[in-house]
């Protein structure tokens, strides 16, 4: 059997591994992680660089092809872009994106890009300063957008832009985003609001469904979808009339794409974890420290694999939210 052929699980392939490089932010998003009751893992329970760069070698033995790069911040994290240096050289990884609050992307931004990484979201839920601040805590905007002009500068694109809508909070917003579309080569992503983590701002009421935001998007002018390829993840991609950029949409839970996910996420606190909104995990960092061969540590990245479940479960009504946070598991 050749062992990098990647695993096949019914329609799925996974060969895409999240890995969420730090549990801390510079941002405190209300949905995300607010200001009080998120508790950090301490300092030597997270993963080092090294660790990540063994378990992400053994995972493209496990047919992994794909890493993102998440948190947290990834870019607050000292050491972040020798780190990148190396994940780069590893051999049939074919492919590193980012996702990033882009706050500290203008300082950043020619290194990640020298490291070979093309694949670049940035996160941005609203274009008015004021909105921004009560979001994410911080009065940043114009450091975002500094940053993704930088990115730009280097060449970046399309560089993606994830808002996640939320009813009564920047809803309003939806149309400015799709405007963007019109004079800037972004793709914007719409993200569906989910209920992660035990104290995020969750309830049924800020939840607007993908096709409610399409719906307000076509009074802009005409959709026209645009054609899906492998590259592209769960997102429906659409087009206005002579736009530069795109528009994509993301239901992750009006529309879930589980029958297609091929992702698998690696915690910051070196836990494997088959399914963003499924609390079981697999410690593989114990028996990393304990000192276990390859051979075993690479059982149990197959092992999370073959464990994946086929889908969340969730439903727009369902109030139920995983525990763990989705800086902790890696967004
Ligand atoms: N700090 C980076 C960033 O801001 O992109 C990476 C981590 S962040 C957790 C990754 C993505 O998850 C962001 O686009 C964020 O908006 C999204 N996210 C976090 N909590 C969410 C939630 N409850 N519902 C939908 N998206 C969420």
């Amino acid at each position: 059997m050749n062992t990098l052929l990647p695993p096949q699980k019914g329609n799925r392939t996974i060969n895409y591994l999240r890995l969420s490089v730090t549990d801390r932010c510079n941002l405190r998003c209300v949905y995300c992680m607010p200001e009080e009751g998120v508790g950090f893992v301490p300092h030597d329970q997270i993963l080092s660089y090294e660790e990540m760069l063994r378990l992400v070698a053994l995972s493209v033995q496990a047919g992994i092809r794909k890493v993102r790069l998440t948190g947290g911040e990834p870019l607050v994290r000292k050491g972040f872009i020798s780190f990148l240096e190396k994940l780069s050289a590893i051999e049939d990884l074919r492919e590193i994106s980012l996702t990033t609050n882009g706050v500290l992307l203008s300082e950043f931004a020619s290194d990640i890009k020298r490291c070979g990484i093309c694949r670049l979201n940035v996160s941005l839920d609203s274009l008015d300063p004021q909105k921004f601040a009560r979001i994410t805590g911080r009065d940043y905007l114009h450091r975002v957008l500094e940053g993704i002009k930088e990115a730009e500068r280097h060449g970046f694109n399309p560089i993606k832009i994830n808002v996640v809508a939320m009813r009564g909070i920047n809803d309003d917003e939806i149309l400015d985003f799709g405007r963007l579309t019109l004079t800037k080569p972004y793709h914007i992503r719409f993200i569906e609001f989910m209920p992660i983590g035990k104290n995020n701002s969750w309830t049924s009421d800020r939840f607007i469904p993908a096709d409610d935001i399409l719906n307000i998007l076509g009074t802009l002018g005409q959709l026209e979808s645009v054609e899906h390829n492998s590259l592209d993840g769960p997102a429906k991609r659409y087009k206005l009339q002579g736009a530069k950029g795109e528009i994509g949409l993301i239901g992750a839970i009006s529309n879930h794409f589980c029958d297609q996910c091929n992702r698998l996420r690696l915690t910051a606190e070196g836990h494997l974890r088959g399914c963003l909104f499924s609390d079981k995990e697999i410690d593989i960092k114990t028996p990393l420290r304990l000192g276990r061969c390859d051979e075993d540590l690479l059982g149990l990245v197959r092992l999370a694999i073959d464990n994946k479940p086929k889908g969340h479960g969730l439903v727009q009504t369902d109030p139920r939210k995983c525990v763990r946070h989705m800086s902790s598991i890696g967004g």
